[in-house]
């Protein structure tokens, strides 16, 4: 990490290159950009939810970390990735369901309560920002805890399509997070030929997560609502995310383009390092817990992953 560069920390403007060692420096300078911006628009990404113990997909020069995730064409078009997917799904689901919002969430909760947040952005599935208690929230890329036919449009519950999955697959439930802790590392050589996948029970069409999975488009709507919050918006926060997904990026080019500043908290490389106003590199329950106090229970949970 490059050092402060020797510039007096009380300009608190840093440059697009700069980066500053200490983790109170770079809390000092995130409270500064917030309070100097009083209408934020936040975009959150993955990294907000991986000290709630949500894996991300990045390393911090940007690159995949593992495997790389399920692409829309390959899940549409092809029955065996789709098996493998909610088999995948299947065993870590349980998991996924019981994270719980960590002090990065309830910060910008906090934020909203006290009229600063212009909207909330994330490009996140885990619904964790509702869960702190964030109201108003455009999920970019949808929830995971619904499911969507691709054919008719039916939209269920997560919960009742994992309830026909066990049913179907009740040898699989043998096999739990402990066996495969990141939902599939374990899983990759399995045979997943026997793991039944459901059809839509209104139309037999194929049911997808109503997530956008990578190389989907983001629906255009949402896209246009939250480019509408950034246009009212005097600065983005960048939370969590690198931004390699254009679907997040374009908001980061979009608030340059409007002379807007933008700071970011990421421990890793982003796609827009060369266009912020601030960067701070530490994780984001760390970065911006001290926004504030964290409700009671809240230190327990961002620190259990
Ligand atoms: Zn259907």
């Amino acid at each position: 990490m490059p050092s402060c560069q020797g510039r007096a920390t009380s300009s608190l403007i840093f440059s697009s290159t700069e980066t500053v060692s200490s983790i109170e420096t770079q809390q000092l300078a995130l409270h500064d950009f917030i309070e100097r911006h009083p209408r934020l628009l936040v975009l959150t990404g993955a990294g907000c939810s991986t000290e709630s113990g949500i894996p991300d997909y990045r390393d911090a020069d940007g690159g995949w970390k593992r495997v790389q995730p399920v692409f829309f064409q390959a899940f549409m078009g092809e029955p065996a990735v789709r098996r493998r997917y909610w088999a995948r799904s299947f065993i870590g689901w349980p998991r996924f369901r019981h994270a719980r919002p960590n002090a990065a969430h309830h910060a910008l909760a906090y934020l909203e309560q006290q009229g600063r947040m212009e909207a909330l952005v994330t490009q996140n599935v885990d619904g964790l920002h509702q869960a702190a208690g964030s109201t108003y929230v455009i999920d970019l890329h949808g929830r995971l805890e619904q499911v969507r036919c691709m054919d008719c449009e039916l939209r269920l519950p997560r919960s009742q399509f994992q309830a026909e999955l066990t049913r179907r697959n009740l040898a699989w439930q043998a096999l739990d997070a402990a066996t495969a802790p990141d939902g599939d590392a374990d899983l990759e050589a399995m045979d997943f030929a026997s793991f039944e996948v459901p059809s839509c029970p209104r139309c037999d069409g194929t049911l997808k997560p109503d997530v956008v999975f990578f190389g989907e488009s983001v629906p255009p709507d949402r896209v246009r609502v939250a480019m509408a919050h950034l246009a009212t918006a005097d600065a983005l926060l960048i939370v969590g995310s690198s931004l390699m997904v254009y679907s997040g990026y374009r908001f980061a080019q979009a608030a340059a383009a409007q002379g807007k500043p933008i700071a970011a908290v990421n421990l890793g490389r982003t796609r827009a390092d060369e266009l912020l106003t601030l960067k701070v590199v530490a994780p984001c329950a760390r970065a911006l817990g001290s926004i504030k106090r964290a409700p009671a229970g809240a230190a327990a949970e961002a620190g259990s992953v």
